[in-house]
C-alpha cells in the first residue's frame, strides 16, 4: 500500500501558498500598476449593526412630545420609541414626535448626553414610512434643521446646517461630519413640515455613530483592503480577500482595537477557532464577522458537490480568459473536482492577473467561504501555474511540504511555502510524486534534488495536473473507496504512459518496416485488449526461443515504482489464444541512471496466462523500468514477446 497524500481536510490554517514557481520567468521591468479602484464586493453584515449606536447610550431629552397635552404624551410617539432599535414606524411605536405647531417656523429638538466626551461624526435619521392616516414616506422630517454639539450642554456649535431639506425619497437620511469630541449633541429643527395640517418634527428612529468610513489595510505586497463603514454596516473591498492568515489576522486586529476603542457592547468572542477531531474548523476569518456582524462560518475548506465556482477580475484581457479557460477545460476532462464560471455564487474564486514580484501566482488553501482570489503574473499564465494554484484553491498543499519528504528531497527550506507539513490534518495521498504540479520546480528559491538520482535528471515539478495529484483531489473529496490508491485509482497513474518507451524489435517486414499496429506504443495506448488495429507490442519472430527480447520505459523524472501489469495478447486473429507470446522467461529490472540494472521480479516457466499479471515488488528509486524475456513463447512457429499493454506504478 503506498502511502502519502497531498492535502489536508478541514485545513483549519488557510495559508496562502506563495506558491512561485521560481524558475518561471520573472519580468524585472516596471510595468502600470493597477488603477487603484476599491469596489465593495462583500457585505459583511446584514442586519445587525457592526457600530455601536451611541444614542442608545445616551440620556436623551426632546422639546416636547406630542399628545392630547402636555403632560399626557402620546407613548407611540415618545422619545425611546425613535431609540428602540426599530427603524420602521408602526402603530404602537411610531418613533418620536414634536408637539403639534401651528407654526412652521417652531423650534423643536431632540438632545443626547453622553455623560462624557465621545467622538461622533455621524447623524442617522430615519423617516417615518407608516401610512397610518393617509401619512407618506418623510412626512415630519425637518425642513431646516442644525445638527449641534456642546462640551456643557449650554453653548453649541453647528456640525451640520441644512435649510430646504426636500422630502425624502429614502427612509434613512444620513449625516456625516467631521468627528468631533463632545459631551452634548442635539438635533434641533427650527422649519417643521406639515402633518395633516400641522406642524410637527417626525423621526422613526434617529441613531449617531463614531463611523471610522474607511480603514485600510495595507497586505505586505502592498495590495490594500478597505473596509467600508456604512449606514451601521460594514463592507470589504475585494481585496480584503487575498493575502496571508497572519496579515488578515493582522485587519481582524487592527478592526477589532477599533470596535474596542469606541466600546461597542456588541462586541463578539474572538475565539472563533475551533477544531474538532473530524478536522472540521471554524475559520480563523468568523474573528472578524462575529465582531458584531458576520455569522458565516466555515466547517469544510472542500467545495461542496466537487464543484468550484470561478469568475475573472473586470480587468483580465480576453486573451488570459481565453487561455484560463482552457487550462480550466483541460482540468476538468481529467480531475474529480470541476470548474464552472458562475459569479452569483457566493463562494467563489476570482482569476486575477496582475504583476506579482516574486512570485507566479497565490491562492489560499482550500475554501475560504467567501469570494476568494488566484492571483497569476502575467508572465505565468501558463498551465503549470493556474493548475497549480487551482490545486491550491481545491485543497492541495505543495508536494515538497509532505511529512516524508526528507526522503526524496534535499535542499528544500522551511517558509510558509517550503515547510514540512506532519500534523493530521494532512493527509498524504500517493507515492511521492516528482511530476504533480504541486512540486517546486527547481530554482533559485528551492532547489529540490531527487536523492538517489545521478546528474542531471531534471526539475521536478509537473507542467500540468499529474496523475497523483488527481488521486489526491479524488481522494480528499471522498471518493468511494477510502484512504490508499486502489487498483482503479492505480490505473489512473500508470506511469508507462508518460515513459519514453524504446524496444529491442519490433516485428514487420523487416527491421526498417515494422508492423505499426505491433509497435511499442501500442502497449501504452491504454487498450488492454490486443485488436487487430492496435494489437500492443511484438518483438520480431525468432527461430529459437532462447533469444533476448526487451521493452524499456524512462520516466521524466526519478519515480517510485512498485508494480508492473502485463496484459497479454487476447485476439484471436490467427488463430492464436490468450497468453500467447507472452514471456516463459523474464526478468523485470529498475534502474536509476539506464546503465545500472537491479532485478525486482524474476519468472522462468511461466505458464501462459489467461489474464492480466501483477508484479508487486518493494518501492523502488526508478528513472528507468524495463521487461527482459531471455525465453520466448511459440506463436504459429515463431518466437516472439507479445503483450497487449504494459503498465507501470
Ligand atoms: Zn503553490
Amino acid at each position: 500500500m503506498k502511502v502519502f497524500s497531498r492535502l489536508g481536510l478541514g485545513l483549519g490554517l488557510m495559508g496562502l501558498m506563495a506558491c512561485g514557481a521560481p524558475s518561471d520567468p520573472q519580468e524585472t521591468d516596471s510595468r502600470q500598476s493597477e488603477a487603484a479602484v476599491a469596489l465593495p464586493t462583500s457585505r459583511l453584515c446584514s442586519s445587525v449593526p457592526c457600530l455601536p449606536n451611541l444614542a442608545r447610550a445616551a440620556t436623551v431629552t426632546v422639546s416636547s412630545t406630542t399628545g392630547s397635552s402636555p403632560t399626557q404624551p402620546d407613548t407611540r410617539w415618545a422619545i425611546d420609541k425613535a431609540l428602540d432599535g426599530n427603524r420602521e414606524s408602526v402603530d404602537g411605536a411610531f418613533g418620536w414626535s414634536s408637539m403639534s405647531s401651528g407654526a412652521e417656523s417652531t423650534s423643536q429638538w431632540i438632545r443626547f448626553d453622553f455623560g462624557t466626551q465621545r467622538s461622533v461624526n455621524e447623524v442617522q435619521l430615519y423617516a417615518r414610512n407608516d401610512a397610518t392616516f393617509g401619512t407618506v414616506l418623510g412626512d415630519g422630517f425637518p425642513r431646516d434643521f442644525v445638527i449641534e454639539v456642546s462640551a456643557d450642554g449650554a453653548t453649541w456649535t453647528p456640525v451640520v446646517t441644512q435649510v430646504n431639506q426636500p422630502t425624502p425619497t429614502e427612509q434613512l437620511q444620513s449625516f456625516r461630519f467631521s468627528t468631533v469630541q463632545t459631551r452634548f449633541l442635539r438635533i434641533r429643527a427650527t422649519r417643521l413640515d406639515s402633518v395633516s395640517g400641522s406642524y410637527y418634527f417626525q423621526l422613526a428612529e434617529v441613531e449617531l455613530y463614531d463611523n471610522p468610513g474607511q480603514l485600510t489595510y495595507t497586505f505586505s505586497d502592498g495590495e490594500q483592503a478597505e473596509i467600508t463603514l456604512d449606514n451601521g454596516d460594514a463592507s470589504v473591498s475585494e481585496d480584503i480577500l487575498v493575502g496571508e492568515a497572519t496579515e488578515l489576522d493582522g485587519l481582524f486586529v487592527e478592526y477589532q482595537a477599533y470596535i474596542n476603542q469606541v466600546g461597542s457592547a456588541q462586541v463578539g468572542s474572538t475565539d472563533g477557532v475551533s477544531a474538532s477531531s473530524a478536522g472540521i474548523n471554524t475559520h480563523q476569518r468568523c474573528k472578524f464577522w462575529q465582531v458584531g456582524c458576520w455569522k458565516r462560518k466555515i466547517i469544510d475548506s472542500r467545495w461542496p458537490n466537487n464543484t468550484v465556482y470561478y469568475e475573472f477580475h473586470r480587468e483580465v484581457s480576453d486573451a488570459n480568459r481565453q487561455a484560463i479557460r482552457g487550462f480550466i477545460t483541460d482540468w476538468n476532462s481529467r480531475a474529480p473536482v470541476q470548474w464552472v464560471e458562475d459569479t452569483s455564487r457566493f463562494s467563489r474564486v476570482m482569476f486575477k492577473v496582475k504583476n506579482l514580484s516574486n512570485a507566479c501566482g497565490n491562492s489560499i488553501v482550500g475554501r475560504s467561504g467567501l469570494p476568494q482570489k488566484i492571483r497569476i503574473d502575467p508572465d505565468c499564465v501558463t498551465q503549470r501555474t493556474v493548475q497549480h494554484e487551482m490545486g491550491h484553491a481545491v485543497g492541495l498543499i505543495h508536494e515538497q511540504q509532505r511529512c516524508d519528504r526528507d526522503t526524496y528531497v534535499t535542499g528544500i527550506g522551511n517558509d510558509s511555502n517550503n515547510r514540512k507539513e506532519c500534523a493530521a490534518k494532512y493527509t498524504t495521498f500517493g507515492p511521492y510524486d516528482y511530476s504533480s504540479v504541486m512540486h517546486y520546480r527547481s530554482g533559485t528559491a528551492v532547489s529540490p534534488q531527487p536523492l538517489g538520482s545521478v546528474g542531471t535528471s531534471g526539475s521536478p515539478g509537473g507542467l500540468l495536473l499529474g496523475c497523483y495529484d488527481r488521486l489526491g483531489i479524488h481522494k480528499l473529496y471522498g471518493v468511494a473507496g477510502g484512504p490508499g490508491p486502489t487498483t482503479t485509482d492505480a490505473a489512473v497513474c500508470n506511469l508507462s504512459r508518460n515513459a519514453a518507451v524504446t524496444v529491442s524489435s519490433t516485428t514487420g517486414y523487416s527491421a526498417t518496416q515494422p508492423d505499426t499496429r505491433w509497435t511499442s506504443n501500442r502497449a501504452v495506448d491504454g487498450l488492454r485488449d490486443s485488436n487487430s488495429t492496435s494489437y500492443g507490442w511484438s518483438s520480431m519472430g525468432a527461430s529459437s526461443a532462447a533469444t533476448t527480447q526487451w521493452i524499456r520505459f524512462e520516466f521524466p523524472f526519478e519515480r517510485r515504482v512498485s508494480r508492473v501489469d502485463l496484459y497479454p495478447r487476447n485476439d484471436a486473429t490467427y488463430g492464436t489464444v490468450v497468453g500467447d507470446g507472452f514471456p516463459v522467461n523474464f526478468s523485470i529490472e529498475v534502474s536509476t541512471d539506464g546503465a545500472n540494472w537491479t532485478s525486482v521480479v524474476t519468472r522462468t516457466n511461466h505458464p501462459r496466462p489467461g489474464g492480466v499479471q501483477t508484479y508487486e515488488f518493494t518501492a523502488r528509486p526508478a528513472r528507468f523500468v524495463r521487461v527482459v524475456a531471455t525465453n520466448l513463447r511459440a506463436v504459429g512457429g515463431m518466437y516472439y514477446v507479445q503483450l497487449a499493454e504494459l503498465e507501470v506504478f
